[in-house]
């Protein structure tokens, strides 16, 4: 479709959208199309869906990221809108599609054991009606014939009996076997809505959501709580020197060993590309400095090599803001008060822990 085409007159009666919607859809579409142009970046569905959304203002993260991105310069590397979509558009579709596919099979497997049921209550009825009237044409005076012709016409109806109750209770079963492996998929699927694909750890949404929790259960309880932002020192400088793939394995690594360092009841985040968030129920801040500081040790110690040529990468170090929770403060400005440490870590110097009101951790360099 040319922007021509977009011009033309504006059909009615989409299901579920308004003329007005539809109306805007239009404008968005070109909008998105003399972005495609203007920006040189050919018309791929991910790339026209890229500049719908910024058009469309579907999220404010993802506008201000592309203005700066844009800001002086005509062409843009489909790698960089990537990076932006990724950070910033919702990655749900495939989940949500998978959501609804399991949702769709929850209920077709439902009516087939409602089916299964009514098929069972049925034939135990005819059970019933089959007895009831070999009951009821025994005679007075029983005789070794007619005996004969009871026994084989109850035989015949246990027979039928036994067979439909075998099928019921293969249909049960096939049934319940399904029902099962749905359940495991659906658990699956809930794990994935709140993990981040790469590294594993809570992803955003499950972070802000966990985050107010404590809050909540800390001016409940009255015990204290602490959250840590991290952010990896100069990251940009191992993808540019090693490639993406070996900065997503360094995510991984700094993620798996922040887990390994935390309790059960603590969350391990990835707040954003290279930056991490952990929530600490039940800590003083100065167990959290200590707690925190070893990890910054630990990940300052680290050796790592590429897989391939066992080139070393050199040290990755880490800084981190640690803020203890003050009543009565909002989510925002709990984290606001670590990444305000997490900057002072940045700017004093990087690879060090920093807290309110105290000068910042740095053991080793
Ligand atoms: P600083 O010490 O100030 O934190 O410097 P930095 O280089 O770590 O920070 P900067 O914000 O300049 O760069 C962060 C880089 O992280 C840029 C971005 O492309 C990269 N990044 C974000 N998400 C991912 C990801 O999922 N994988 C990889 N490989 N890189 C990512
Ligand atoms: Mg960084
Ligand atoms: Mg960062």
């Amino acid at each position: 479709m040319t922007a021509a085409a977009a011009k033309q007159p504006i059909p009615l009666g989409i299901p579920g959208r308004g003329p007005e919607e539809v109306e805007e859809s239009y404008r968005f579409s070109e909008m998105a199309l003399a972005l495609i142009e203007e920006h040189n970046t050919p018309p791929f569905p991910e790339t026209y869906a890229f500049w719908y959304s910024y058009a469309s203002r579907t999220s404010d993260s993802l506008v201000s990221a592309v203005d700066r991105m844009i800001e002086g310069r005509s062409e843009i590397s489909r790698y960089e809108m990537g990076e932006i979509a990724k950070a910033h558009l919702p990655k749900e579709d495939e989940l949500t599609r998978t959501n609804e596919r399991i949702g769709k099979e929850f209920s077709a497997r439902i009516s087939d054991v409602v089916d299964l049921v009514r098929s069972g209550a049925s034939d135990s009825n005819e059970f019933q009606k089959a007895l009831d009237s070999i009951g009821a044409d025994l005679p007075d005076q029983i005789t070794q014939e007619g005996l004969k012709k009871v026994l084989a016409r109850l035989i015949e109806e246990n027979q039928h009996m036994v067979e439909r109750s075998r099928a019921l209770h293969a249909g049960l079963e096939k049934s319940q076997e399904q029902i099962a492996q749905l359940s495991i998929e659906l658990d699956d699927v809930r794990k994935q809505s709140t993990r981040d694909p790469l590294t594993g750890v809570a992803n955003r949404r499950s972070f802000d959501a966990h985050l107010e929790q404590s809050i909540a259960a800390a001016l409940k309880t009255g015990e204290s709580l602490c959250l840590v932002m991290a952010d990896i020192d100069h990251f940009k400088n191992i993808n540019d020197n090693f490639g993406h793939q070996v900065g997503d394995d360094v995510l991984k690594v700094f993620a798996h060993l922040i887990r390994k360092n935390v309790k059960g009841r603590d969350l391990v985040a990835r707040y954003g590309g290279e930056e991490f968030a952990i929530i600490l129920p039940k800590t003083e801040a100065h167990s959290a400095v200590k707690l925190i500081d070893s990890i910054r040790e630990q990940i300052s110690q680290k050796r790592l090599l590429l897989r391939q040529s066992r080139e070393k990468l050199g040290q990755i170090t880490a800084s981190f803001g640690v803020a203890a929770y003050e009543n009565g403060i909002s989510s925002a400005e709990f984290i606001e008060k670590a990444d305000v440490q997490l900057y002072r870590a940045k700017r004093t110097g990087r690879n060090k822990v920093c807290l309110s009101e105290r000068s910042c951790e740095t053991i080793s360099g």
